[in-house]
């Protein structure tokens, strides 16, 4: 999953991305309103944590830009809790849900899960498929009632693909879930990951795409 997080203030800023990626999200931060709206126009996220005031440009018009342009991606704002004309503005400008600063790690955490499963169209967040058991939310995976350890990289990508079951992701657009800007990515991660997770979860539980990438069973 690759979030933007959109946050002037540094202690903040900080904060929510080393939490976001010790997660497992790939996180790109702007740090104002011209460099989200770049961001946006360059990226596929699949969702942004959006402050609404920001140098250069507001939050607000940041939205109403990405949403005249056909930009879907779900938005998450964080707004103060005396802001209610600013939530309203928001809502009213196409953001899906708000967050009240200061805001609980562990909210934030719930709601960009919701967020993700919502704009993906379904609402479950386990995914099953014959013996295989998957809950990203709580990390849980089991094989045939047997519990499997996966890493945060593999929950990672495993993720990317049950949100969208039976649809084929490229090794690039995993690599976009994964990585934020400026990491160095090894050539093979990806496959490195794919034949971890392969090994845990059953040889046919990911199926190879030739030429064109993976995908998971829808559940
Ligand atoms: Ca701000």
């Amino acid at each position: 999953m690759r979030l933007l997080l959109v946050e002037d203030d540094m202690m903040i800023g900080e904060a929510l991305a080393n939490l976001l990626r010790g997660e497992g999200y790939a996180v790109d931060w702007a740090h104002d309103g011209i460099a989200a709206d770049t961001a946006l126009r360059a990226q596929d996220y699949d969702a942004i944590l959006l402050d609404l005031g920001l140098p250069r440009r507001s939050g607000l018009d940041v939205l109403k830009a990405a949403r005249a342009r056909g930009c879907n991606v779900p938005v998450l704002i964080a707004t103060a809790r005396d802001a209610i004309e600013d939530r309203v503005a928001g809502l009213d400008a196409g953001a899906d849900d708000y967050l009240l600063k200061p805001f609980d790690f562990s909210e934030l955490l719930a709601r960009v899960r919701a967020l993700v499963r919502r704009a993906a169209g379904h609402g479950q967040s386990r995914y099953v498929h014959g013996d295989v058991v998957l809950d990203p939310v709580r990390r849980e995976a089991s094989v045939g009632g047997e519990r499997v350890v996966l890493s945060a990289r593999e929950w990672a990508v495993l993720e990317a693909l049950i949100v969208r079951p039976g649809q084929t992701l490229s090794r690039q657009q995993i690599e976009d879930k994964l990585y934020g800007w400026g990491t160095e990515i090894a050539s093979n991660a990806i496959e490195v990951y794919i034949h971890g997770l392969r090994r845990k979860l059953g040889p046919d539980f990911i199926r190879t795409e030739r030429g064109l990438g993976y995908q998971v069973p829808v559940p």
